[in-house]
């Protein structure tokens, strides 16, 4: 059987009742969703969404009755997302509307667990959330239940997807050579020193925009004198006669040569400049998806080379000798640079500490004096879609950090009421998840009481028997809504004491050995993710429940895959 076929049999159209296409009179809200995050992930723009609903909806017969839309962040919070809630309750409030239309799974919730459980507690209500781009399903039934998995497990990976579709794309491009100079197309970015940009129009789009490819050529900007790239061409003949980064930097700005970012060249600069891949484009060579998105370096089977694809300001045989000089230099541990190197260990780099405001990471970076952490927007593209650059103190915040892991290792010295108080949380958490009313327990014995009361009152000789049945009718139904949300399957994960125990015991003693490497194996196994909100000047972490520690009932989720819980888990 093939996968389209598998699809097409899992997505058979068998249970007529809640296919829109046979179902009478269905009235809906249109609710459309665009992210304030990376550009890449917007995604379709709201009017873009909403004309593909109503097209839906006409097609379906589907009576729209009003429209919501919402510019949300993923890193909002969800009392924040205030337009989705007044949809909800606008929906709920109007018994006559049976469903919301939504351009997309992902356009109604990007996470997974707490998408499905609203998904269906909607049901439950009568209220369907119908996808115009995603196949329909029934979660009652065998077939629904896969399909429903998948859908909400795509749209989590929705940003990875969008993340490789944008490589791919200029992967292509940087291979591609422009027919009437011979030089390759550059994806865009900052030109290295010695070269620059030059835009060319290379046809039209369909609807008449200009096709704007851009190739790099010598940089011949006359600077004190002389071009830009004999000034380059003279730094680079001076580092393979074994000029340290340092001398490279005061060469550069005693000259007055504009540095790439700021106002005067550094060490850093020139280091990176000295970089195998660096010096393969000084040879003409074009050397792309060298680095991961978090700034480290891809193994270089893994780059894209393309021979001739620009000037060359070097030979060969230059660059072999730069970079034989660079060893000579390393092994004297002579460059203030590279020493610096050794030292200097960002615990919280590599994607775990975020940028709330556009959802970049936060990178090392440093100065004479300090260490800080940097959005990395400020660095990659001078702050594009961020904002004023916001320093944060990579001591002061990793000391908090610290101080939050041990406070949640604190709670663990007293076992009883550490795992009582975490149990407690995990329950809620996953109570919540489940559309369960924490109040119901109360509530239910309200009105048992209360029906104990009518009864008595009765036999004392209540002579309005009709009211007291249509308030027994009344109770009696509260009762039946209550224990519907109340008969919840399965088990919240919960800790497993004896294992948080010794997990404590371990990393107190290897946090008293002050060793980096350790320490960055800490928090990545107890921390899930830090932000720092520019505006507010805060940052705030949220801690994880490392997963040796969690005793998870295999029943809670049926087969399901339950463990990017782990990371919701521990909120402390
Ligand atoms: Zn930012």
């Amino acid at each position: 059987m093939s996968a389209t076929s598998l699809l097409e049999a899992l997505c058979s159209r068998d249970s007529g009742a809640n296919d829109p296409l046979t179902r009478p009179s269905v009235k809906a809200v249109a609710w459309a969703r665009v992210s304030t995050d990376m550009q890449e992930e917007r995604g379709l723009s709201m009017p873009e969404q909403l004309r593909e609903i109503h097209q839906y909806a006409v097609k379906n017969d589907i009576e729209i009755v009003a429209e919501f839309q919402e510019a949300a962040s993923a890193f909002q919070r969800d009392e924040k997302r205030v337009e989705f809630k007044r949809m909800l309750s606008f929906v709920r409030a109007d018994k006559r509307i049976n469903a919301i239309l939504v351009h997309d799974f992902s356009r109604f919730s990007r996470d997974s667990v707490k998408g499905k459980s609203l998904f269906r507690q909607l049901k439950d209500e009568g209220i369907q959330v119908l996808s115009v781009n995603d196949p329909g399903f029934d979660p009652d039934t065998a077939s629904g239940v896969w399909m429903e998995a998948v859908t909400f497990a795509k749209n989590e990976a929705y940003s990875r997807e969008i993340a490789f579709h944008t490589r791919k794309g200029c992967r292509a491009n940087v291979q591609q050579r422009d027919p009437e100079t011979g030089w390759c197309y550059k994806n865009g970015g900052q030109p290295l020193f010695g070269y620059k940009s030059v835009q060319l129009i290379r046809g039209e789009e369909h609807k008449g925009k200009p096709i704007i490819k851009s190739i790099w050529v010598l940089d011949d900007t006359i600077v004190n004198g002389r071009p830009v790239h004999e000034w380059a061409k003279e730094c680079l003949k001076m580092a393979a006669e074994g000029a340290s980064l340092d001398k490279l930097r005061d060469f550069c700005n005693n000259n007055g040569i504009p540095a790439r970012r700021k106002n005067y060249w550094g060490s850093t600069t020139w280091n990176a400049i000295l970089q195998p891949a660096v010096l393969m484009k000084y040879c003409g060579i074009e050397v792309w998806n060298v680095h991961r998105k978090n700034g480290s370096q891809r193994p270089p089977e893994e780059w894209t080379i393309v021979e001739n694809a620009h000037p060359a300001l070097i030979t060969e045989e230059e660059a072999k000798a730069i970079i034989a000089a660079r060893q000579t230099k390393k092994e004297q541990n002579f460059d203030s640079h590279n020493r610096h190197r050794q030292t200097s260990h960002y615990l919280l780099s590599g994607g775990l500490f975020k940028c709330a405001r556009c959802g970049e990471n936060m990178i090392g970076y440093h100065n004479m004096t300090n260490h800080y952490y940097l959005c990395s927007s400020q660095t990659k593209h001078r702050g594009l879609g961020c904002g004023a650059g916001l320093h944060v103190r990579q001591d002061e915040t990793e000391a908090e950090v610290f101080i939050g892991l041990h406070r949640m290792l604190r709670e663990c010295s007293d076992p009883r009421g550490f795992t009582r108080l975490v149990n407690e949380e995990l329950r809620n958490i996953w109570e919540q998840a489940n559309g369960y009313d924490p109040q119901s327990a109360q509530k239910l014995v309200e009105i048992e009481r209360r029906f104990e009361n009518i009864r008595q009152a009765i036999v004392n000789g209540l002579d309005d028997i009709t009211w007291a049945n249509a308030e027994m009718q009344r109770l009696r139904a509260e009762r039946e809504a209550l224990e519907k949300v109340t008969a919840l399957t399965g088990k919240a994960p919960q800790l497993d004491v004896k294992a948080a125990m010794a997990y404590r015991e371990q990393i107190e003693h290897l946090l008293a050995q002050d060793d980096p490497a350790t320490k960055r194996a800490i928090i990545r196994d107890c921390v899930s993710e830090v932000r720092v909100y520019p505006e507010l000047l805060e940052a705030e972490a949220d801690y994880k429940f490392p997963m040796p520690i969690i005793k998870i009932d295999p029943g809670a989720y049926g087969t399901e895959v339950y463990s990017d819980r782990r990371n919701s888990g521990g909120r402390i």
